[in-house]
């Protein structure tokens, strides 16, 4: 077992953390430390150079306003950029996947420069999408159904270097009608979903945390199983 404190970095929670997507990393934190590993959080804000040596990194989405000061923050403290460079885990919720790529164009249709660590564009769609999202991950280690909440106007176009984490079985995920969620890209996992994502998804997070510790033990929790059980039949209901 590892000696050493897990730390996660909870990057610019306050510009980016929209619907609870801070949660992902107190999952993240939750889950190691139930199977005996320590854990803490390191939260990043615009007050903070971002630190390249933490050992995973959660993003969450955000308005555009907000998400531009978070580009320009990364731009200025390319700590993330380097961590992803030595194979560091990242988690991006929505608005941090249109950061991460190459450009993105705001509600408004002014184009932003991005991080530049995906190859993603983003632009805006003719209305927002909105609601739950049930989708079936394309990784081999994934083999649950992702579930979560989608709001967002841009629709994100993935290049030749990120493939996507999902096929949508419902909702609309990058851009509606395209059919795929989310974007893989070296270490970096990105998915519209919030939820919190991860709360949602256990196999997601314990994939993320498997990378930096190794292999896991199995958790078995009531309530998340039951949440799961109402959160993939909600898309039905509606
Ligand atoms: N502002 C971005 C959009 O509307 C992201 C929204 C979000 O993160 N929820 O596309």
């Amino acid at each position: 077992m590892r000696e050493s404190t897990v730390r996660i970095g909870l990057v610019l929670p306050d510009v980016m953390g929209t619907y609870g997507d801070g949660g992902n990393s107190v999952v993240l934190r939750q889950r190691l430390r139930l199977r005996g590993f320590d854990a803490e959080i390191v939260e990043i804000t615009l007050a903070d150079p971002v630190p390249a040596e933490l050992d995973l990194y959660t993003l969450g989405g955000a308005e555009d306003y907000a998400q531009r000061l978070a580009t320009r923050h990364l731009q200025r403290y390319p700590g993330l950029q380097q961590a992803a460079e030595r194979g560091a885990p990242v988690l991006a919720i929505c608005a941090a996947i249109q950061v991460l790529g190459h450009w993105y164009e705001t509600s408004s249709g002014e184009r932003v420069d991005g991080v530049g660590m995906l190859d993603v564009t983003t632009s805006p769609q003719d209305k927002r999408t909105i609601g739950e999202v049930v989708s079936q991950p394309l990784l081999p280690e994934l083999t649950e159904r992702l579930t979560g909440f989608e709001n967002h106007r841009g629709g994100t176009v993935l290049g030749p270097a990120a493939r996507p984490l999902a096929r949508i079985i419902s909702g609309a995920g990058n851009r509606a009608g395209d059919g795929f969620d989310g974007a893989v890209q070296g270490g970096v996992v990105a998915t519209y979903l919030h939820g919190p994502c991860l709360a949602r998804n256990p196999q997601l997070a314990d994939y993320l945390l498997s990378r930096v510790v190794g292999e896991l033990a199995p958790l078995q929790i009531d309530e998340v199983d039951l949440l799961r059980t109402e959160r993939l039949a909600a898309p039905r209901r509606v």
